[in-house]
């Protein structure tokens, strides 16, 4: 399929550039959670010449390295209100990679693979992806970490 090549060769030149494809997902609609960013923020032109404008673009599993959401209420994993080493418990970016797991990152940038969590939980708890990301750095910055 053509959409599936380009994906791969996508894929593959943001690999090569060391770089990360990450979509975001939407959360919960908290005051203080970022609105919604026109497309003109996403871009690109360091990865791909051709890339599609987020609008054109079907978000799947195989198109991204893993996808990344806010939550920002204290997380609750087994009963138990998660924290970070260095007591955060809240304001957490989640991230679902294409290997299924779960990591966290905390406000101070500290991220752990935690795995209690899955790409199940992440999909019940997140919302439909809104925006891709050419790095990582961009998805943490429209995050407002
Ligand atoms: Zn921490």
């Amino acid at each position: 399929m053509f959409r599936r090549n380009r994906a791969d060769r996508e894929f593959r030149e943001a690999q090569r550039a060391g770089q990360a494809v990450l979509a975001m997902h939407t959360e919960l609609p908290l005051p203080d959670a970022p609105g919604p960013v026109a497309a003109s923020a996403a871009p690109a032109a360091t990865v791909v010449p051709d890339f599609l404008p987020p609008d054109f673009r079907a978000p799947s599993r195989q198109d991204v390295s893993g996808f990344m959401m806010r939550w920002d209420l204290p997380l609750v994993i087994d009963g138990e209100v998660h924290a970070c080493h260095c007591d955060a418990y809240r304001n957490w970016i989640v991230f679902n990679m294409r290997d299924d797991s779960v990591w966290l990152r905390c406000p101070a940038g500290h991220e752990t693979e935690e795995t209690r969590l899955d790409t199940a939980w992440y999909n019940r708890n997140s919302g439909p992806v809104d925006h891709f990301h050419p790095t990582l750095e961009d998805g943490l910055h429209h995050l407002g970490h």
